[in-house]
Formats: structure tokens, sequence, C-alpha cells
């Protein structure tokens, strides 16, 4: 069997969850073994039935609802050393790859993260990214069973056609205590309203050309006119301008909207890291020299803080003009 790592919140499925399942499902077809996948946390996964899943192992005892990563590889290492799958898989997200370390770390399997094409069969070759994408690596992990992670924004998520009806298994085991030291132990909504970095068509980033917190009053508000979500180089996360969880970058997030609008952003390459799934870019920096504009498939020189103004209002402009 292959055993795919589901990672959600409160029940609602990660759509890089769902990339990871469309590579997840290839594999199987490759290889002839059933898709399972495993959950902690509680929830509803029928939907995950239209990803071809065909068993699902749910491990939903209290002290495993939240996320406990030591705590969670535990409950996967189980499924592993039980069920002996060929291949282990999670999206390469901060915890997909936190969990898929520990759960390697547990059962001395191998690990490849942020694989982009993955050869099953002897040698199982990967290739994957390092160093931010801006080296290939091709490897061949060794044993029964491999782990790997896959790059986000790489595989394209689909539904199969003729789902067939997906079997559950609760795992009501509780976790150790000395498994939870590290786990969630509460939550701050951010005010985002329904759209987010990994969700939004337009993601309109600001730097440390915004200038202040205040600053970005700007670029909320043309996000707001065109439904988009607003994120922040290192720059402008770290000075406190904006969340931490709206970083994008290396050490961020990695994001795929259709645009990117990147305002007083220099463009250092740990910040394009986090943007090259953009679909197109466009680059607002008063400096020509800026070396984002390289990158930019549109661009505008000057002021973000006259630029942005003057594009919302002419946005509001059409949009009430029908
Ligand atoms: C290990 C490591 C990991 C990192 N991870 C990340 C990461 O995840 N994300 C990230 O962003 N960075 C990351 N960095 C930091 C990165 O190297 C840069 O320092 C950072 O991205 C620079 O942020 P910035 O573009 O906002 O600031 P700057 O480089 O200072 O650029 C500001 C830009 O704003 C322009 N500007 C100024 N005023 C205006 C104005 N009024 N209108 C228009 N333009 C204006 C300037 O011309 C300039 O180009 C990382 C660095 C390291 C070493």
């Amino acid at each position: 069997m292959i055993l795919a790592f589901i990672e959600h919140d409160r029940g609602a499925v990660s759509s890089l969850t769902l990339q990871m399942l469309a590579a997840a499902r290839a594999l199987s077809a490759q290889t002839g073994d059933p898709l399972h996948a495993i959950a902690g946390g509680g929830g509803e996964f029928q939907q995950l039935e239209r990803q071809g899943v065909a068993h699902l192992h749910c491990f939903d005892h209290e002290s495993l609802h939240e996320y406990a990563p030591t705590a969670w590889a535990r409950c996967i290492s189980r499924v592993i050393e039980q069920h002996k799958p060929s291949i282990v898989l999670a999206a390469a997200t901060d915890r997909g790859n936190e969990l898929m370390a520990w759960t390697a770390a547990i059962t001395g399997v191998p690990l490849a993260v942020n694989c982009i094409h993955v050869r099953p069969g002897e040698p199982f070759q990967v290739i994957r990214q390092r160093y931010g994408g801006s080296l290939l690596e091709e490897a061949n992990l060794h044993g029964s069973t491999r782990m790997l992670t896959t790059a986000l924004h790489v595989f394209e998520p689909a539904e199969v056609e003729n789902a067939l009806p997906m079997t559950v298994e609760t795992i009501s085991a509780a976790a150790d205590e000395k498994d939870r030291r590290a786990r969630v132990v509460s939550r701050e909504e951010t005010q985002s309203a329904g759209v987010n970095l990994h969700t939004a068509r337009v993601v309109v980033g600001g730097g440390r050309g915004v200038g202040s917190a205040e600053g970005f009053r700007v670029l909320e508000e043309l996000a707001g006119v065109i439904n988009g979500a607003v994120g922040g180089s290192r720059v402008a996360t770290n000075n406190g301008w904006r969340p931490h969880a709206v970083q994008v970058g290396l050490t961020g997030n990695r994001i795929a909207p259709v645009l990117y609008i990147a305002c007083g952003i220099s463009g250092a390459i740990q910040h394009q890291v986090g943007c090259k799934g953009a679909k197109r870019i466009l680059v607002i920096n008063k400096d020509r020299e800026a070396p984002f504009f390289r990158r930019a498939d549109h661009g505008v020189i000057g002021d973000l803080h006259e630029i942005l103004p003057a594009l919302t209002a002419e946005i509001r402009k059409r949009k009430s003009a029908g």
C-alpha cells in the first residue's frame, strides 16, 4: 500500500495535500499498490474518496486532536510498522516535512523531501529541490518502505471519476504524555475574510518599501477590491508590520497565485523562492535597478504609496461602471 498523510484544518483538507494526493494516486496506478491515507485530529474526510483514497487510518483520541509532531509521528510509525507500505508521502509543508522527519527518525525509513518527480521501482529514484529550488538533485532511496514529501505547487490536484467507497479505520489509542511536549495549545485566528495566501488568485506582497504597519493600508485596500490576500517580505514580518504567518519566501510561504503584486520588495532570492509558483508577477518599485524587475512580467517604476491608491481607485471606478 501507499500511505499519504492528510493535512487539514479542523477537517478542511489543505489544497497542498490535494496536490500531494495527485502524486500519490499516480504512484498507486504505477505500482498497483492501493492508496491509503492517515489523518489525525478528527474531521469529516469523506471527500478523500474522490481523491482515490481506498482506506483511511484515523487517529482520533482526544489527546491527539491538536497537532503534536512526536505523538502524531508515533501514530504514523505504528501504521508503517503494521502495514509496511511501499511509499509514505506528505506535502512538503512545514508540518509535512516536520512530521515525516520525526517518523523517519522513529522508524529508520529513508526520507527525501521536496520531491518533484518520483520513479518507483528498482532503483527507486526521486528528483528533489534543494536550496529553495535553485538546485535539482537526483537521488535513489533504498529499503522496502520509502518516505517522501512532494514539493508545493508542482502537482495538479484533481478528483477521480467513478470514485469507489472509502473504508475508515479508527485508531483510538491515547498519546503518551512525553510525546506531547511540543503541541498546539491555542490558536489565533487571522482576519482574512475567507481568502488566504494559498487560496487567493491575487496576492499583494509588501516589503521594506511599505515603510510601516500603517503603510500596509494601501495594500489591504487594493486586496479588498480584487478579493486578494496580503503577504509580506521577511523585513515586513520581522519589523512586526505583518504577522509571520503571511511571510512569503524561503522561510515563509510558497505561493502560486495567478498574479503576485510585489510592492516595495527588492527581490532577494530568498523572497523569490516563495513566489516563483505565481503565474505572473507585477513589481512596483521606485528603484529601476531593483533585481525583482528581472523576474517581473509587468513592472511599474514609482512610489507604491502613489501607485496603489491610484490602481485601487481605477478598479473601483470600473467596477461601479459595470
Ligand atoms: C536564510 C535566509 C532566509 C530568508 N528567508 C526569507 C523569506 O522567507 N522571505 C523574504 O522575504 N526574505 C527572506 N530573507 C531575507 C532576504 O534576503 C531579504 O533580506 C528580504 O527579502 C528583503 O526584504 P525587502 O525586499 O522587503 O527589503 P529590501 O531588500 O530592503 O528592499 C526594499 C525595496 O523597496 C523599495 N522601495 C522603498 N521605498 C519604496 C516606495 N515608496 N515605493 C516602491 N518601492 C520602494 C526599494 O527600492 C527596495 O528595492 C531570508 C534571508 C536569509 C539569509
